[in-house]
């Protein structure tokens, strides 16, 4: 089956190079000319584990072809995937401004049956509207030539639940699969097309999402479970990724408030967690008290809702909270900070971490942001590391900061240690001995505090 993945960012290379190693044939077009170049040159544009190694191989297996020529592509393929950004409006909406206008190009080329499969997240009725337009454009060419196109199609919603970080994993191994569409022929041929993944009928990295040695990645037969599909209409499909990730979000407030009552008393929320989690009907998940949330989905989705609601002219109170307190968490930092050193005028703060989680070069939303102007603001001079998220950053924060090349430089030089994102090599406890460390991802339990000055942001 030849599949065209139109969106070339986290979500769209990660589908490409997952269905590519299915046994399709993708081609993934970008309007970004640059990133196609670099694509086709073998580079990657983003870090995503697993994605170098299964986009090298599949290019050289020529299952994986990069471009920007979108008619072309359309012709060819049978299952035209749409992954473009949806970023926030200035009235906290999506903007789905490329969305439609990819649905402009699929009607302009469009010669025989296609199925469209909208992973991009949008409101209540895109789905529909992408239908719309596309159909506005076969109608147009008709009129322009009568005996032309009256190609038919479908467009189906595909909610994406991939977890930056693990997003092939999380792609090739879903909890779910939410098939939005009446068409029937839709999902026969939605079915079809995922059937590896429903079946669990390859493996790709038994051992861990973030594994990304080569060696890991044949794929060969596995036996387990099928992955549940919902067949819904689009719309219910569209409002139940809304739902999802606002659920989530909701998790990590929930936790965080909890944590910043529970700081006051003198407790651990990490105990509290635990305790709380032990009941069945409270899943452990997205249950550790920190910093917040911060990403391309969590919070813009929220944002997205929230104004989806307003639209309909009710308003969301626990939605609006959500984001409040999330608002809100990092200036705790800022607060601890001044309760350890006093004023932060000329005091150097380090930062670890500046990704919004580990295992992503990605910075969307990282709660990193705010939190360095408003140190800023107090007069501080701020120095960061990151693993992999130091050019994203240079290109957000310019000159505002101080870039260091490790983890240790940032520790040796600092007044106090941030800590920010929880890479795995930030959890080493010898790293920050006689330091004064401010931790808001919880890296070091609590028998690896001794000899450093550690304040837990919520424990
Ligand atoms: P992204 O910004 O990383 O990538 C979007 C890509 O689309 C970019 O490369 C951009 O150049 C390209 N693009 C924009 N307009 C185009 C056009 N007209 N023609 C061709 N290419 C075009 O975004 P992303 O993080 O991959 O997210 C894509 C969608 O998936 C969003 O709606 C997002 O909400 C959703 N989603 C994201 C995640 C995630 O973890 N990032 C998870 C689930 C769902």
């Amino acid at each position: 089956m030849k599949i065209t993945v139109i969106g070339a960012g986290y979500v769209g290379l990660a589908v490409t190079a997952s269905l590519a190693e299915l046994g399709y044939i993708v081609t993934c077009i970008d309007n970004d000319v640059e990133k196609i170049k670099l694509l086709r040159g073998g580079g990657i544009p983003i870090y995503e584990p697993l994605l170098q190694e299964l986009v090298a191989q599949n290019l050289s297996q020529r299952t994986i072809e990069f471009g920007t020529d979108l008619g072309q592509a359309i012709k060819r393929s049978e299952v035209i995937f749409i992954a473009v950004g949806t970023p926030s409006n200035e009235e906290g909406g999506a903007d789905l401004s490329a969305i439609y206008l990819v649905a402009q190009g699929i009607g302009q080329y469009l010669d025989s049956y296609k199925l469209i499969v909208n992973k991009s997240t949008g409101p209540v009725g895109t789905t529909n509207r992408i239908a719309n337009i596309i159909f506005g454009e076969l109608a147009e060419r008709r009129q322009e030539d009568p005996g032309g196109s009256s190609a038919l199609f479908d467009v189906v919603s595909n909610p994406e639940f991939l977890r930056e970080g693990s997003a092939i994993y999380g792609f090739l191994y879903p909890d779910r699969i939410i098939i939005g569409t009446d068409s029937q022929r839709a999902i026969d041929l939605m079915l079809k097309l995922y059937q590896p993944i429903i079946m669990k009928s390859f493996v790709i990295d038994p051992q861990s999402p973030n594994n990304n040695s080569p060696e890991t990645l044949s794929v060969s037969p596995q036996t387990g479970g099928v992955v549940p599909t919902l067949n819904t209409d689009a719309r219910t499909a569209e409002m139940i990724k809304y739902a999802s990730n606002a659920f989530l979000a909701t998790k990590i407030s929930f936790i965080n408030e909890i944590g910043n009552i529970c700081k006051y008393l003198g407790l651990d929320v990490y105990q509290i967690a635990k305790g709380i989690a032990l009941d069945h009907r409270i899943a452990p998940h997205f249950l550790e008290a920190g910093l917040g949330f911060g990403g391309s989905c969590l919070p813009k989705d929220t944002r997205a809702l929230i104004s989806m609601a307003k639209t309909l002219d009710y308003e969301p109170h626990l939605l609006n909270a959500i984001l409040e307190i999330n608002r809100k968490q990092p200036s705790r930092m800022v607060a601890l900070a001044k309760e350890k050193l006093g004023s932060l005028k000329g005091k150097r703060i380090g930062f670890l971490g500046l990704a919004f989680k580990k295992g992503t070069d990605d910075i969307r939303g990282s709660v990193a942001i705010p939190l360095v102007n408003e140190l800023l603001k107090e007069g501080a001079i701020v120095s960061v590391y990151d693993p992999k998220a130091m050019p994203n950053a240079r290109k957000l924060l310019k000159d505002k900061v101080l870039y260091e090349a490790d983890a240790k430089d940032v520790i040796d030089n600092a007044d106090c240690v941030f800590v920010i994102t929880d890479w795995d090599k930030f959890k080493d406890k010898d790293l920050y001995k006689g330091k004064v460390v401010i931790d808001g991802r919880m890296v070091l339990a609590g028998n690896e505090r001794e000899g450093i000055e550690y304040e837990g942001l919520c424990w």
